[in-house]
C-alpha cells in the first residue's frame, strides 16, 4: 500500500519554494510559517490521494534521493 508522502525529513531539505504546495491536484498541501518566518508545506492526511506529484516536482528532492 502507499504511503502518504515525505515532503522533507528535515528542514534544510526544503527551500519552501511551494512547487509541492502549487502541483497537489487535491490542494492536500498547506504552506504552514515556522517560528522563524519561514514557509514549510504541511500535507493534510485525509486529502492525500497519494498520487506522488509533490514528490516529482520537488527540486530538491530531485537532486538528491532518485532512485
Ligand atoms: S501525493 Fe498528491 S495528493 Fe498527496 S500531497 Fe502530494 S501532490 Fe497532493
Ligand atoms: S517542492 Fe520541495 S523544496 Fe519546494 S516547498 Fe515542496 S518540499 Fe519544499
Amino acid at each position: 500500500m502507499k504511503e502518504i508522502p515525505i515532503l522533507y525529513e528535515r528542514k534544510e531539505l526544503c527551500c519552501g519554494c511551494t512547487a509541492c504546495y502549487s502541483i497537489c491536484p487535491k490542494n492536500a498541501i498547506k504552506m504552514l510559517e515556522d517560528e522563524e518566518g519561514f514557509d514549510y508545506p504541511i500535507i493534510e492526511s485525509t486529502k492525500c490521494i497519494m498520487c506522488y506529484k509533490c514528490i516529482k516536482v520537488c527540486p530538491i528532492k530531485r537532486k538528491t534521493d532518485i532512485k
